[in-house]
């Protein structure tokens, strides 16, 4: 009997992403034979470049702090920036399972968190983790190379510049293997020897999302078009997306197109002004129209009421925080300042002269922020005020220019809770799994922050342990 593939493992994983190392380890862990394809020469996709915040709901970090949390509210703060498009059972799935993924994290791959919980937007309680690594800036990278020498250390094989161009399915039944072709540059194109790589149990496909694809996205947003930045990586393209949806895999949501309302248009990509951003002037300070003087929107709402606001505005807007807000970032302020991204002024009046704000309305606008933090209600953009609030008057203030960037696309292909990916026939195509930002349905309309490295490590595990359960594909070898 010829072997139709070049090669054969038990899983194949295509990404080295979160989603694709939790898979990976996972499967190999319940004794699958087990290789990652990346197409590009370095691995860890944008997840080697994310921020490592981790959002779980009881976790023992929320535990020492008193915090009560639950899987269900954090599920209701996810559907409620998703406006209800999220599928119940996949957010479900994410939320039971998030505090188990950070145990899974700290005992498996050996990470450790710093000591703070952290309230993001659109989170009702604080409960974002977040990865510590040695110079305590955010950092998923710390989190990523863990996962990656575990792999290397489990003898799974990672092969990189190994361009996935197809995915085969056997006429309506299960998925098989891939073909591939060995990129000599880190982004294709160019032809490469094309080589066959089977799967006895199956193939996962977590090759993330697609915000760095201009031409595809615009075919979905024309708005969003080369002249908006994006923070991700250039290998974020829709390549596979299209050759999933080929074989018959269910597209949704593919319109979700998330933009950071913490980015600065002066910094590449998302770097420590995004990081002072989202830690102090949306949580402890304002964000204001440069034109107005006053403020914009609900610093504590969801990304995308956020975005919006800005995008409204249509120009550059400045957030500030006060010397006690900016405490929380103690640890990195010093590099914001330096690289010129935050700068601090003495008084408001030097700030509002700094960026041509009216200077008599923005001391107007600090003062009724002030009062609304005092009274316990934002009357302006029903803000939510928590205990302790930190009233903003305390110099040196610091302010970044602020400017949304394509950030995360929450569309993808349709998967069902066991990680098993979902046809147009609403039925499981056989041999075929996804996880993490590739697949669809999770986050709806607006994702929450911290809640992508969450639905990666869930559904990665999940979709390592499912494709090693699979009984072996027989058709394999005939
Ligand atoms: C700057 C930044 C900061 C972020 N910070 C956070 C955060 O703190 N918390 C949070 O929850 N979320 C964050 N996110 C979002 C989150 O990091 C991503 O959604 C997540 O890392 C995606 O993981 P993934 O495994 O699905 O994909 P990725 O990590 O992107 O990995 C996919 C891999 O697949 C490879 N690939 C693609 N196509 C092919 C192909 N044809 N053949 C072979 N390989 C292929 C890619 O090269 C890539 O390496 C951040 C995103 C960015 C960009």
């Amino acid at each position: 009997m010829a072997n139709k593939y070049g090669e054969v493992f038990d899983v194949v994983v295509i990404g080295s992403g979160f989603a694709g190392l939790a898979a990976a380890i996972e499967a190999r862990a319940a004794g699958a034979s087990t290789i990652i394809l990346e197409k590009t020469k370095g691995r860890g996709g944008n997840s080697i470049i994310s921020e490592g915040f981790i959002a779980a709901a009881g976790s023992v970090f929320q535990k020492k702090q008193s915090i009560i949390d639950s899987p269900e509210c954090m599920a209701s703060d996810m559907k409620k920036a998703g406006l209800d498009l999220n599928h119940p059972d996949l957010v479900r799935t994410v939320t039971e399972n998030s505090s188990s993924a950070i145990d899974w994290t700290i005992e498996e791959i050996g990470v450790t968190y710093l000591d703070q919980v952290v309230q993001l937007g659109g989170h009702s309680r604080p409960r974002t983790l977040i990865v510590k690594s040695r110079s305590n800036v955010c950092c998923g990278a710390v989190l990523v190379r863990k996962m990656l020498s575990k792999a290397l250390d489990m003898g799974i094989e990672i092969r990189t510049q190994a361009y996935v161009q197809t995915i085969v399915r056997e006429a309506g039944g299960p998925v098989t293997g891939v073909t591939i072709r060995e990129a000599q540059s880190s982004l294709q194109i160019e032809p490469g020897i094309v080589k066959t790589i089977g799967c006895r149990k199956g193939v996962v496909l977590a090759s993330g999302g697609f915000a760095s694809d201009v031409r595809f996205r615009t075919i979905l947003n024309p708005l969003l078009d080369s002249s908006v930045e994006t923070t991700n990586r250039p290998g974020a393209t829709a390549e596979l997306l299209t050759e999933a949806i080929r074989i018959g895999a269910m597209p949704i949501h593919l319109s979700a197109i998330q933009l950071g309302p913490w980015a600065s248009p002066d910094e590449k990509g998302l770097n420590v002004g995004s990081n002072f951003a989202s830690m102090a002037v949306f949580p402890h300070g304002i964000v204001v129209d440069p034109r107005t003087g006053e403020r914009l929107l609900n610093e504590l709402g969801d990304r995308k009421v956020r975005a919006d606001a800005m995008l409204a505005a249509d120009h550059i807007c400045i957030g500030f925080v006060d010397a006690k807000g900016a405490s929380f970032v103690d640890h990195f302020l010093p590099r914001c300042l330096s690289n010129g991204v935050v700068t601090p002024f003495d008084t408001l009046a030097e700030l509002a002269h700094h960026y041509k704000i009216p200077a008599n309305k923005l001391k107007r606008t600090v003062t009724a922020f002030n009062d609304y933090l005092k009274n316990g209600k934002d009357v302006e953009f029903g803000r939510p005020i928590r205990e302790n609030e930190i009233i903003l008057e305390q110099p040196p203030f610091y302010a970044i220019r602020l400017w949304p960037k394509i950030h995360y696309t929450s569309g993808g292909v349709q998967i069902d809770t066991h990680a098993r990916v979902i046809g147009l026939d609403q039925q499981p195509i056989e041999g075929f799994f996804a996880a993490g930002e590739i697949t669809g349905g999770i986050h709806g309309a607006c994702r929450l922050g911290s809640c992508a490295i969450s639905d990666c490590l869930v559904f990665g595990r999940i979709a390592g342990q499912q494709a090693a359960l699979r009984l072996e594909i027989k058709s394999l070898e005939s």
